[in-house]
């Protein structure tokens, strides 16, 4: 049936695979408001994947790859406009503007929906509205965190298949009365009777909008992985951190790993670093010191709780990798490769090989001769842009991850021993820092700073203030979060609470390179963080917290002169100096918000540096 621009097109509900009325309603007034041609309730079956994926092939959206090294699984090329999430199209639309706070963009919710109604209205017509039922987290946790997803996108529900548990079993774990986030979704790119869709459809008007009391999501305009797959940035941290707040836990842009010493300790760790910064390697670390063994729970997103024990779980809630496709390799990150090898994945905007494979810049030291790059174009070694984006990703299954824990589908999570906070800064900070305790923790967590990356539109290597890697992804008061954290280690009992260090990959010598070799000698910071917790490892005591003394971290075997191995680790207090009216600067925005601990924390730092 194809609609007439002008013509109300009504759809029958009478057949629907579910009774929940709350859920039905919401999707009749949704289709009367889009007007899509078609309505399609999502299974989440291969059969499904298989007549979408192939739909998408004839559309020009994805190409397949040769099945011999890439089995059942696509290329995509996207607009070259949407390419990274929008953070200054993103609003969190709270009733009152202060429970947005000072870093993010704030509308007023009723403007927002009035705005963007408009914008909906008819936006679906000539195509197909797809029902995606999704659970964030393990279907049989006692709490089960359901989305239903409304989108125009057939390259979202083959993603979010992926991403999200998502299907059948989803829609009759909800039953007729479960409680779930509703996310609207559209590219924006209604296509009147006739005519020819274009491969990525998009718009340039882009709006990200949280709506926090009503725990809804609308999503306008871009077809680009954080801004559509709604269960991930926009349910998993925006809406979840505000449901964290009210309830006592905490959503987090974190991975989790599970470290086993050589004498078969096991830690699980949890790590947030901003976007593109190394979370997705670190997951997937494959040590080189001897007898250490990773194990990968999740690559960017953690929920953590109290357990009736007293210690903090984490859990994963996605079901798939997002990476950061550049700098993935055989060298950097095999576990990565191997996962990929299995198939089964999307790829957007890296390259195309002439045999079907896909490549980018870091895959191998030598680029394939010929190429076709992101944009569609004729790729030689001697082009000079590279042949991937550099936010393009892959999106891939994390049961294929050769190294995936057992535990990683617990719904009761893994009890954490340590946190990292981390982030890309060419200089002063140094490769491991451990704070004193919860609150000096928080405290670095709170100041991290990073230089920014190509995961969101914008400039890159700016140097920028990035609250515990959550800057985009807060969902309310950045003040009350800083406090929620406090208050959260305040009400624990001190023993149990994970041990906090900040740690920097990323730290340039005089040539420009980076000071510390990095990816699976990063088992090396691992070690020295879990002999911290045993209480066998050395430390300094410096102004900003303790770090290692140059014999206690382990770099048997590893090629790093005295020289190098103290850049390293230097704390300049020159630098520190430098850093501290900046760091002033970032507190004030938060006014009365900003807990007074962490003016505490600050004075603390000034006296230690000799700032009076
Ligand atoms: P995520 O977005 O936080 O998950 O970050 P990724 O793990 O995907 O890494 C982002 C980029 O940083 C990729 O190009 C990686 O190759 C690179 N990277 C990751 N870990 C390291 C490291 O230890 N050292 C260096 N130099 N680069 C790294
Ligand atoms: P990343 O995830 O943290 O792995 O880059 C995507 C994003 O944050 O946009
Ligand atoms: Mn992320
Ligand atoms: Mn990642």
């Amino acid at each position: 049936m194809t609609a007439i621009a002008d013509h109300h097109v009504s759809h029958s509900f009478d057949d629907v695979p579910t009774s929940h009325q709350g859920l039905i309603a919401w999707i009749r007034e949704v289709a009367d408001l889009t007007q899509p041609d078609r309505i399609h309730w999502c299974d989440g079956s291969d059969a499904e994947w298989t007549a979408l994926t192939d739909e998408l092939v004839a559309a020009g959206t994805l190409v397949r790859l040769d099945p011999e090294t890439k089995p059942n699984s696509f290329w995509a090329r996207t607009d070259p406009t949407d390419v990274a999430r929008v953070e200054e199209r993103t609003f969190i639309c709270s009733v009152d503007e202060a429970d947005a706070g000072p870093t993010n963009n704030w509308r007023d919710p009723a403007e927002m929906k009035a705005e963007m109604t408009e914008l909906y209205r008819g936006c679906m017509r000539g195509r197909t509205m797809y029902v995606i039922p999704f659970c964030m987290g393990p279907v049989n946790s006692p709490n089960p965190m359901f989305g239903v997803e409304l989108t125009d996108s057939a390259y979202v529900v083959a993603s979010m298949r992926i991403m999200a548990r998502m299907g059948t079993h989803v829609l009759e774990a909800m039953g007729s009365s479960a409680d779930f986030v509703p996310c609207l979704h559209s590219v924006g790119a209604p296509l009147e009777p006739g005519q020819q869709d274009v491969p990525w459809p998009c718009n340039q008007t882009k709006f990200i909008t949280q709506f926090p009391e009503e725990r809804m999501i609308w999503s306008y305009g871009s077809g680009y992985g954080g801004n559509s797959l709604l269960g991930k940035k926009c349910y998993s941290l925006r809406i979840a951190s505000v449901m964290g707040r009210d309830e006592g836990w905490l959503a987090e842009h974190m991975l989790i790993l599970k470290l086993t010493s050589p004498l078969g300790t096991v830690r699980y760790i949890a790590a947030a670093f901003p976007s593109a910064c190394g979370k997705t390697n670190l997951a997937m670390l494959e040590p080189t010191i001897p007898g250490w063994k990773v194990e990968t729970l999740g690559d960017d997103i953690a929920w953590m709780r109290f357990g009736d024990d007293g210690r903090l779980y984490a859990l994963n809630p996605e079901y798939g990798l997002f990476g950061v496709a550049p700098g993935t390799g055989w060298k950097t990150n095999p576990n990565a490769m191997r996962t990929i090898a299995k198939g089964n994945s999307l790829f957007t905007n890296v390259a195309l090989t002439g045999d079907g494979d896909i490549w980018w810049e870091g895959m191998t030291k030598d680029a394939p001769a010929h190429l076709t790059d992101w944009k569609g174009r004729e790729w030689t070694p001697e082009s000079d842009e590279p042949a991937a984006h550099p936010n393009s990703r892959f999106c891939t299954p994390i049961t294929q991850c050769p190294i995936i824990a057992p535990e990683y589908d617990d719904p009761r999570g893994v009890p954490i021993s340590a946190i990292l906070f981390g982030g890309r800064r060419a200089t002063t900070i140094p490769l491991v820092t451990e704070a004193r305790d919860w609150t000096h923790g928080v405290f670095m967590g709170a100041t991290l700073s990073s230089e920014t990356t190509a995961a969101a539109a914008g400039k890159v290597g700016v140097i920028r203030r990035d609250p515990m890697a959550m800057l985009p992804f807060i969902g309310y008061n950045g003040g009350d979060y800083f406090g929620h954290w406090i208050s959260l280690g305040k009400d624990a009992d001190a023993e149990k609470l994970p041990k906090i260090f900040y740690v920097n990959w990323f730290r340039r010598d005089e040539d420009g390179g980076f000071a510390w070799p990095g990816f699976g000698e990063n088992g090396r910071v691992l070690k020295w963080v879990v002999e911290r917790l045993d209480g066998t490892a050395e430390a300094t005591e410096t102004p900003i917290g303790r770090v290692p003394t140059p014999e206690s971290l382990d770099v048997d075997g590893l090629d790093l002169t005295p020289q190098q191995l103290e850049l390293c680790l230097r704390v300049d207090p020159g630098e520190w100096r430098a850093e501290v009216p900046d760091i002033t600067a970032w507190l004030e925005k938060f006014g009365d918000k900003l807990p007074t601990l962490l003016w505490a924390e600050l004075d603390g730092l000034k006296t230690r540096l000799g700032i009076t």
